[in-house]
């Protein structure tokens, strides 16, 4: 049996590794109530007994008292915890300079543990606001801060090395911004963010990528993107070796909203009250990839029989040519999309926009969109490359946005949503 004395257990307890610091026998234990924080204060010392002066090495040495240090520490069962040490202090008797030994428990400069800091910094890994933290740890936010500066080197961007595919995305910055929009844009093969720019807009952009290296830019083969004009102008000039690719999300959700907004405008012009009805109720079914549809019958309140999605759909088509006409118009991009096949793509548009059919106006404008962009989005065949990654990243940022809405700063922002992704990783 191995018996540690008070002193080692309570420093094996608060997990304390320094010889210097010691316990005594009795009071070392105090509970106090600050605001609605009930603390544990240990009371300990601090002393080393020095063999000379450390600034002239003199032996002439003496005791000149003592000063008290209180260091906050890691809570335990909801208290807590408070180290308060009575440190010895010396004076040189020849070059008359004062001197007490320090800890590797905490930084000479600072009122809370290395341990605690660390328990914040990684605290500081989860989505959880600044004033959370602080209120936990019972410290102010400006400390929660000063961690995250010191535990966390600031980020620098690699300018010599961009991948061959890039994602990029953007979302509505925190406020201060004159931009509005930042921008983010992530590595499709490793999935991780590259870097997030304050301002979206082109000359903004133009600048931050003139400062990668030109081997950087060029090794850039792929950039997913949305429909944004400025972004292409942006590769252009910037990637030379890149061929933009339109986000294949942002292609169907185009054309989808096209057809729904068709839809919803033959439906009100349906004169029969049942067959508009049911369009409205069953309006998701016209959205899905007709051989997708549910086959099996189950009985439908509307109908007042037996019947499965697809002769659901197929009855409400056979009401109305005009609504078919777009339907069929709607179904054979997304085929086209689904089998990969953009030689079908671009037939099934110029086809299209060469019919002599009435087309709705808002499907024609999608039509009109798609030709502009086709080269890029033969590109989207082409890579198979998609900003579905970007999209996840972009939603944890809008996330962490929403819970520290406590930043004004953009520069505090990103490096906690780099240190949130993983990118910059603790500095121990
Ligand atoms: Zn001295």
């Amino acid at each position: 049996m191995i018996s540690l004395s008070l002193s080692n257990f309570i420093k094996t307890i608060l997990n304390i590794q320094d010889n210097n610091i010691s316990f005594p026998e009795e009071e070392y234990c105090q509970v106090i109530k600050k605001g609605n924080h009930l603390v544990k204060v240990f009371k300990g010392f601090l002393k080393y007994n020095y063999c000379a002066c450390p600034h002239c090495s003199s032996k002439n040495i003496v005791k000149n008292g003592s000063r008290h240090r209180k260091i906050k520490y890691i809570s335990i069962q909801n208290y807590n915890i408070e180290l308060e040490l009575t440190i010895q202090r010396y004076i040189c008797k020849d070059c008359k300079k004062t001197f007490s030994p320090s800890t590797n428990i905490v930084s000479d400069n600072s009122n809370i543990s290395n341990n605690l800091k660390y328990t914040i910094a990684l605290e500081l890994k989860e989505n959880v606001s600044l004033t959370y933290i602080a209120k936990k740890y019972n410290i102010s936010v400006a400390s929660v801060q000063r961690i995250m500066n010191i535990c966390y080197p600031d980020f620098k961007v690699n300018k010599e090395h961009l991948p061959e595919a890039i994602c990029i995305d953007e979302f509505k910055s925190v406020k201060n911004i004159d931009g509005a929009m930042s921008f983010v844009f992530a590595d499709y093969q490793s999935k991780s963010i590259i870097d997030i720019v304050e301002d979206r807009r082109l000359n903004s952009l133009t600048e931050y990528f003139s400062r990668f290296s030109l081997e950087a830019r060029n090794n850039v083969k792929y950039i997913c993107m949305d429909m944004y004009v400025p972004y292409i102008s942006l590769v252009n000039s910037i990637f030379p070796n890149a061929k933009i690719v339109i986000d294949k999300f942002h292609i169907v959700n185009l054309v989808n909203r096209a057809f729904n907004q068709t839809r919803i405008s033959i439906m009100n012009s349906i004169q029969d009250d049942s067959s508009k009805r049911k369009l409205k109720l069953f309006w998701k079914l016209f959205l899905k990839y007709y051989p997708d549809l549910c086959r099996v019958n189950y009985y439908c309140q509307s109908f007042k029989r037996k019947l499965s999605s697809k002769d659901k759909v197929d009855y409400l088509l056979e009401k109305s040519p005009e609504l078919e006409f777009h339907f069929n118009i709607y179904q054979d991009i997304i085929q086209a999309i689904k089998h990969n096949n953009f030689k079908r793509f671009d037939e099934i548009i110029k086809k299209y926009l060469a019919s002599k059919e009435k087309i709705s106006k808002k499907m024609i404008t999608a039509l009109k969109t798609l030709k502009k962009y086709m080269k890029y989005i033969g590109n989207m065949f082409e890579s198979n490359i998609t900003n579905g990654l970007i999209e996840g990243l972009n939603n944890k940022i809008k996330s962490i946005k929403r819970t520290a809405f406590g930043y004004s700063n953009f520069s505090n922002f990103k490096k906690r949503v780099l240190i949130q992704v993983g990118i910059i990783p603790i500095s121990a």
